[in-house]
This record gives structure tokens, sequence and C-alpha cells, in this order.
């Protein structure tokens, strides 16, 4: 069994200054792509899943860990966007081995409050927390659905909340936003390193779709150990399946062909992810 804890995937991250690439687990191709890639290259990889509109995830976490019994590379499968305690503790209960509480809309004590509960609860069952403080707003398109403006993370709140609370992970807003941009976002590098000198859990970040290669390497030398990647990435995915069916041939094929595709696709994108987030390999012994 590979499956690991939050702290485990993202063990070194921080002191070799290397991210761990978070992708959401949306179907069964999908996930073997992902699984796929970081099998090829030997380094460790974070599945998400969450309540988003898509898989029925009841049915879909028990293949995946059983998936996970067949992986000899690190995972951690890690519920992404927890919206109360509840949903946490089903995920847990689900077999998750890491959730994210997002109180980041609450006022601050509120924040706090929801993600001490759901740490010790978590704890409890040796399973790690990511917490959020500041928000990280959503473009259109994005998984969230709806569209919201970013409150950027303040370095002092960052270091009490993670003080008080004792979440294994942070997710900071730093001017990243969920979804596609309209425009190049501006990234805040002075307010990250403010962060990582008063914050030593490793920090995380979301809405990774559209920056560039030069923004990741400068996010993680500024200390981001965890970065969620999707939507970018499996509409790439799609686009390129879209144009494999001008291909007649592949058109009137069995309808199986489109998953193989897919998670081919998938293969290759979170192989590049993996390199931009320049992931160190495990160990092997
Ligand atoms: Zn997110």
């Amino acid at each position: 069994m590979t499956l690991v804890s939050l702290r485990e995937v993202l063990r070194g991250t921080r002191q070799q200054r290397f991210a761990v690439g978070a992708f959401n687990a949306m179907d069964h191709a999908f996930a073997e792509g992902i699984l796929q890639a970081a099998e090829e290259m030997r380094t460790p990889v974070i599945l998400a899943g969450g309540d988003f509109p898509g898989p029925d995830y009841s049915r879909f976490i028990p293949y995946l860990l059983d998936r996970l019994e067949r992986s000899d590379v690190p995972v951690c499968l890690h519920f992404d966007h927890g919206s109360s305690f509840e949903a946490c503790a089903r995920a847990i209960r689900s077999g998750y081995s890491s959730v994210m509480i997002d109180g980041s809309l609450l006022p601050f004590e509120d924040n706090i409050a929801i993600t001490k509960r759901v740490v010790d609860m978590a704890h409890a069952h040796g399973v790690d927390v990511e917490g959020e403080l500041g928000c990280i707003g959503s473009n259109a398109g994005s998984m969230e659905e709806e569209e919201t403006g970013s409150v950027y993370t303040d370095p002092e709140s960052a270091r009490v909340f993670v003080r008080e609370t004792g979440v294994d992970a942070l997710a900071v807003a730093i001017g990243t936003s969920h979804g596609l941009y309209r425009q190049a976002p501006d990234l805040d590098f002075e307010r990250l390193e403010a962060i990582r000198q008063r914050v030593d859990v490793p920090l995380v970040m979301h809405g990774s779709s559209g920056l560039s290669e030069r923004d990741f390497s400068s996010a993680i030398d500024g200390g981001i150990c965890k970065i969620n990647a999707f939507t970018a990435l499996t509409m790439k995915v799609t686009r390129q399946i879209a144009e494999d069916l001008r291909d007649t041939e592949l058109a009137l094929s069995m309808s199986h062909m489109i998953s193989l595709k897919m998670t081919e696709y998938a293969k290759r994108e979170v192989m590049r992810h993996i390199r931009m987030f320049r992931t160190l390999p495990i160990e092997e012994d």
C-alpha cells in the first residue's frame, strides 16, 4: 500500500525546493494518467478528490484505494476544498489520507475555530489537514463555479492561524485564482516570502492554470510545496481528444479508445507539470 499522508508526501519539499502536484482525479481514465505519470517518473503525487460535480466519489474512492495497492510510489489521497466539518469527517471515513478544510470565506476567528476542530478530529485518525487563509478567488469556468475575488493572505495572520490550528499545510492567496485567467496573474512574491518567514508548514498554491514555468519556479523558490493543477491541464487533454476525433477512423472506432487516449494525454500533461514542479524522485532502495 502506498497511500501516505500529506506531511509524508510533502517531505523534503521545503528544504530541497521542489513541489508536489495535486491533480484532480475526476474519473478512472484521468486518474490512471496521473498515477502512470508519477510511477514512470518515480515521484510522489497527490490525487485530489472532493465534492465536485462529476463522479460519485463514494464508489470511486474504493476503486482508487484498490488501484493504489498496485502502485509503488507514495500517493496522498487528498479531499480538496472541504466545506464543512461533516464533509471532512465523511471524507476521512471513506479513506482519504488528507483533507482540506476551506474556511477562507469565514471571519478569521471562525476560520481558526472550524479548522482546529477538523485538525483535532483528523489527527486522531492519522489524517493530515490543509487549511486556507486569505481567499483564492475563482475565474469563470473553474470548478468552484462562482466567480469571486481574492483576498490576499496577511503574513502575520498566517503565523497566528498555523499556530492556533495546528494545520499540516496552508493554502495561501498571493494573486492566483481558480479556473482560467482572462489576463496573466500578477503574483505577490514578496508577500509569499513574508509568509514563509513566519510559517514553518508547507505552503500550497491553488489556481495554477495558465502560470508560466517561470512563475512556478519563483513560487517554489519562495516556499510553495504543493501546487494544485487542473483546469488548464484537463482542457488541454480535451482539446487533444477533440482534435483526434476529426480523424474519422478514431471517430468511428469504439468508445474505450477515447478513454485510452485520455489516459495517454493526461499522463503526458501531468509529467510535464511534474517537471515544472521540479518534483524529486523517491529514493529507491
Ligand atoms: Zn483550490
